[in-house]
């Protein structure tokens, strides 16, 4: 079983990357990002929840974000692991996740963080705005602060995966098929 975090600010790639990640490796993919704009989509109580924080670029609060996470895992305990796309976002999600993970026999391999510098990815935002409908990526000023919550509260958990030995840096610059080939060499190397 190999479990994996994939790590970045917003534009940084990673739906995009967990997805080509969880066909190569047989990988669950659990973007809590989407999950949330399900549950908005269809107007589920979760939904018209998360949607009064993710519209104004704030985070869900942790205990009914952990408490979806632990739904989802729950329905599809028999892949060959997880990737983790937009989770944990605080240190408190991190480490509930590992409880989760341990308490299943397993833990996280590594995070593989996508390093992107930040006038870049308020481009690939804007861009994205124009195609995805997402009220978030519209508005520079929800843009800016989703990423001053990033570096606030996000940020620090590389520290967090750092001093567990697990932390991966990949340049998230460069065209999709590039920074995939980047992301399989880590993955690789620790299969090997
Ligand atoms: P991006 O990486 O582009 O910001 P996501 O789809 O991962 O997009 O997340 C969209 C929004 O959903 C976030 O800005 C946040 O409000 C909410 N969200 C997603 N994952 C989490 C999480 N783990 N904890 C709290 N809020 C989350």
């Amino acid at each position: 079983m190999i479990n994996i975090v994939l790590f970045g600010p917003p534009g940084a790639g990673k739906g995009t990357q967990a997805e080509k990640l969880a066909e190569k490796y047989n990988l669950f993919h659990i973007s809590t990002g989407d999950v949330f704009r399900y549950n908005m989509k269809n107007e589920t109580e979760l939904g018209k929840l998360a949607k009064s924080y993710i519209d104004k670029g704030e985070l869900v609060p942790d205990d009914v974000t952990i408490k979806m996470l632990v739904d989802t895992i729950e329905k599809h305990p028999e892949s060959d692991g997880y990737i983790f796309d937009g989770f944990p976002r605080t240190i408190d999600q991190a480490k509930a996740l590992d409880k989760i993970l341990l308490e299943r026999g397993t833990s996280i391999n590594m995070m593989l963080a996508l390093d992107v510098e930040e006038e870049e990815l308020k481009q690939r935002l804007k861009k994205r705005a124009l195609d995805s409908g997402r009220a978030d990526d519209a508005d520079p000023e929800i843009i800016q602060n989703r990423i001053n919550v990033y570096l606030e509260e996000t940020y620090p958990l590389k520290e967090f995966y750092k001093e567990q030995g697990k932390f991966v840096k990949i340049d998230g610059h460069g065209s999709i098929d590039d920074i995939t080939e980047r992301l399989y060499d880590s993955i690789d190397s620790i299969l090997a």
